[in-house]
């Protein structure tokens, strides 16, 4: 723990708003902007350790430390995988280990976060489902992934494609993003995040209302009885519902609306698949990401043959949609969409708060996809 002094829980500074960091810099005798320099070196400069705050008060950096903790922590582990990619573990607040993959691309480079230690939503296709679900993150944990990644500065990108559904966490995913756009935060444009969402409505609407970020909806199939077959949420939160909730919203401005759309070889993209894709998404500016399916043992889908993939890419363009193959990445070190899961951690290490330091090592076995 830094400072090497335990704190109540929740007392992590990571996470809170401008206007919540004067209320803790008046709590212990500074005038409010000094809440102004705790943001500065919390977001701007990722300070691990209120020693380092050197234009606080040496007084007042022990009683922050007596009573905060900062909430920027090291990766407990990292697999890098041929392709360049990286798996982080993060230790989540919730009590469950999460994985945070940073995907270096010509140049650029994206970072999935995770938002929950485990899922809820069960999606057949999808490692994360698979393990128990240990709790939600707080925006501070997801914070971290960025925070404490040695990456930091080469991260151009956020999407929130990890473990977990950010509408069922959206409280502390908001408070997350605002963080990340604010000029007091992480000042970056939010047409550099995107949220991904299989679409829980209204939660779906208070997102689109209270941030500016790019949208992508897990579609997966057009058809109702399909897309249950792979995604029980359908039953309670339909995708014509979705898209009827999504065509109230403008998307010719820089908002971008996409949807995910993982190719299962010979089960969803057909020919009938393409003609009920124009019906469902008739009219609404939007991309189509086709990704690959990487198969688990215990599934009953076969792995994407690439010219069935390109021939279906083809009849979507014909058709006028704006398509995108995503590459997969980091599928040897499981890295790849629909390949998280820290089941094997959760049984094998013990709980976040008793390790620290960093291993590294090369991988064997992750959301990694690019365009
Ligand atoms: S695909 Fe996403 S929403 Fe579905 S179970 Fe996995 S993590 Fe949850």
């Amino acid at each position: 723990m830094a400072d090497g002094i335990p704190k109540v829980p929740g007392s992590e500074l990571l996470g809170r708003s401008l206007d919540e960091l004067c209320a803790v810099a008046r709590e212990v005798g500074l005038p409010a902007y000094a809440g102004t320099q705790m943001a500065r070196w919390i977001y701007v400069r990722g300070t691990a350790s209120f020693d380092l705050m050197t234009d606080l008060p040496r007084r007042v950096r022990r009683d922050l430390a007596t009573r905060h903790d900062i909430g920027i922590r090291p990766p407990a582990r990292c697999v890098v995988s041929a392709d360049g990619t990286r798996k982080y573990l993060f230790g989540g607040n919730a009590g469950g280990w999460v994985e945070t993959v940073w995907i270096p691309d010509r140049g650029r480079s994206t970072l999935c976060v995770s938002t929950q230690a485990g899922c809820r939503m069960g999606c057949r296709f999808c490692h994360t489902a698979r393990q128990r679900f240990a709790g939600h993150l707080s925006a501070g944990a997801m914070l971290n992934q960025l925070t404490g990644l040695p990456e930091r500065p080469a991260v151009d990108n956020v999407v929130f494609m990890g473990m977990g559904e950010p509408l069922d966490n959206l409280d502390e995913v908001l408070r997350a993003l605002r963080a990340m756009s604010a000029d007091w935060g992480l000042a970056m444009s939010p047409r550099r995040l995107t949220v991904s969402t299989v679409g829980l409505l209204p939660a779906m609407d208070r997102l689109l209302q209270e941030s500016d970020c790019h949208v992508a909806i897990s579609l997966h199939s057009p058809f109702s009885e399909e897309r249950a077959s792979l995604m029980p949420v359908e039953r309670t939160h339909p995708i014509r519902e979705v898209v009827a909730r999504l065509r109230r919203y403008e998307w010719r401005g820089q908002r971008r609306l996409m949807f995910e759309y993982i190719v299962f070889g010979g089960f969803n993209d057909t020919p009938r698949h393409v003609r009920e894709l124009c019906r469902l998404l008739h009219g609404l500016p939007c991309r189509i990401n086709l990704m690959r399916y990487h198969p688990r043992p215990d599934q009953r889908w076969p792995a994407t043959e690439e010219g069935r993939l390109l021939a279906f890419e083809t009849a979507l363009r014909a058709k006028g949609f704006r398509t995108t193959i995503r590459r997969s990445r980091g599928q040897d070190i499981a890295a790849a969409c629909g390949q998280l899961s820290t089941l094997a951690v959760v049984e094998d290490e013990p709980p976040p708060s008793s390790r620290s330091g960093m291993i590294v090592g090369h991988g064997g076995s992750s959301g990694g996809t690019v365009a």
